[in-house]
């Protein structure tokens, strides 16, 4: 070779180590960073020092550690939103939950000093709040239905109106689901109308269930009809078959108080007379992810003892939490504490003034920051297509799409909606004590130049927001 070779103006890995300084615990990971900044070099033909490649591989290093599942606002107007965790925990559940942390007496009985009943801890305050005979804690919603229907129906038939047989989101389908429980569909009705004299029809020797199914996220309006929760149940009744609810949301209070539609109360749905009530514990009840079924004695006892409730059961600081939030229904103080509750409950005249606050903390930072009226939605699969009165402070001074990657960069991460090419800030997610967070980080990131210049790393657009579940 006569040419001089630009590969020869690179450091050895073992230099840029040496210049990296690497603590021996990252020794391993820094020496395969600085291989991989010399690789990208050698292939752009660039060169350097030591010392210049040492602080890329610290770089690159810091950038891959950064971690990936952190703390964010929502700002989305979205109170559920399933993509950001759905319920924020109340006080009194996360102080519950670190207390189960430790040792604690989830499957050991203090009173006699021997082994106890997971499943004994939630059922008792579930049960009388739902006033139902009986309640089981699993994971999660979809847990709780596949359970229910692997333990009353398998091999048997299932009866769901066509109109129910819905896609709740992350690829959870009725249909699916009722496949993998060992049950078999029979669909009865019509997309958009179903009668009792439908499911009468179709019940018969080999029926082991009715399945109803709140369809969440979407909703059917003009011509429809559907049958009666009661209907249902003395049919199921007389037939000597199951009548699961899958309530999705489930909720103890009365959504209709707060200018939403009204939504089947979970006693209420018991009181109709379903054998098991499904329900997720992370939706409208406000508690961490989980899934609950109460109702019948009988019923309850064959989802507790099934072989698949090893696998779905719930560990001790999802129990811990959830009672906690339940006690708090019990306690009368659910509007008060549990943060889902406070934001639907929450006076658009109350968020306007928080808004106006936060546009003037912004304004004075010299952003462009305005108050704007706005309509927030519930989310999590309940109540579809209802909105309540909100407002937000949008955000000028560059296109939209710019201002909500730099927000999604602010720490803590903002997470905004984008309303006709404004980036809209909906406080009706956000919580009171958490609007100076708010904005400070908004105002850190945009003050940092985050509305001009391109950002320094890629990240996908966030699509689906707006998805309800
Ligand atoms: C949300 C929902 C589910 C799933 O609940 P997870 O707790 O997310 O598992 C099931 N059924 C209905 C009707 C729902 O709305």
């Amino acid at each position: 070779m006569t040419r001089t070779d630009p590969r020869r103006a690179l450091p050895s890995v073992d230099a840029v180590v040496r210049a990296g300084r690497p603590s021996d615990a990252e020794r391993d990971r820094f020496t395969r960073a600085a291989r991989e900044v010399l690789t990208r070099a050698r292939g752009l033909r660039a060169t350097g020092g030591a010392e210049a490649f040492a602080e890329q591989a610290r770089a690159l290093l810091a950038d891959r550690e950064r971690r990936t599942l952190r703390r964010v606002l929502n700002a989305t107007g979205v109170i559920l939103q399933t993509n950001l965790g759905r319920a924020p925990l109340s006080p009194r559940a996360l102080a519950a939950m670190a207390d189960a942390a430790g040792a604690v007496s989830v499957e050991y009985d203090l009173a006699v000093g021997k082994r106890g009943e997971r499943h004994g801890h939630a059922a008792r305050v579930l049960a009388d709040l739902a006033r139902a005979e009986d309640a089981v804690v699993v994971n999660n919603n979809a847990a709780a239905v596949l359970l229910a229907l692997a333990a009353l129906a398998t091999r048997k038939e299932v009866i769901v109106a066509r109109g129910e047989l819905v896609e709740i989101g992350g690829g959870f389908r009725i249909p699916d689901v009722l496949r993998r429980s060992g049950a078999k569909l029979v669909e009865v009705g019509t997309t958009n109308r179903t009668y009792a004299r439908d499911y009468a029809h179709a019940i018969g020797e080999r029926t082991g269930a009715i399945l109803r199914v709140h369809a969440s996220n979407f909703k059917l309006t003009g011509f429809v009809a559907h049958a009666e929760g009661r209907e249902l149940a003395a049919l199921a009744r007389e037939h000597n078959v199951a009548f699961i609810h899958d309530l999705g949301s489930g909720t103890f209070l009365d959504t209709s108080r707060y200018g939403l539609g009204k939504e089947l109360t979970v006693p209420e749905a018991v009181r109709e007379g379903a054998d098991v009530v499904t329900f997720s514990g992370d939706k409208l009840l406000g508690g961490p992810q989980a899934g609950i079924a109460v109702g019948r004695q009988t019923h309850i006892g064959a989802l507790r003892t099934h072989p698949l409730m090893r696998a779905l059961r719930p560990d001790k600081i999802t129990i811990a939490g959830l009672i906690a939030t339940l006690e708090t229904y019990r306690d009368g103080l659910a509007e008060d504490e549990l943060p889902v509750w406070r934001m639907i409950a929450a006076s658009p005249s109350g968020i306007r003034g928080r808004a106006e606050n936060v546009a003037r903390a912004l304004g004075a930072s010299g952003l462009s920051a305005e108050v704007m009226e706005t309509r927030s939605t519930v989310g999590g699969g309940s109540l579809p297509e209802e909105t309540q009165d909100s407002f937000a402070v949008t955000l000028g001074g560059a296109p939209a799409s710019r201002l909500a990657q730099a927000l999604r960069e602010a720490d803590p991460p903002v997470v905004a909606r984008i309303v006709d090419e404004r980036v809209a800030l909906d406080l009706r997610s956000v919580l009171p004590e958490d609007d100076e967070v708010l904005a400070r980080a908004v105002g850190g990131a945009l003050a940092k130049g985050g509305g001009d210049g391109p950002s320094h790393h890629q990240e996908r657009p966030r699509s689906g927001a707006r998805r309800p579940v």
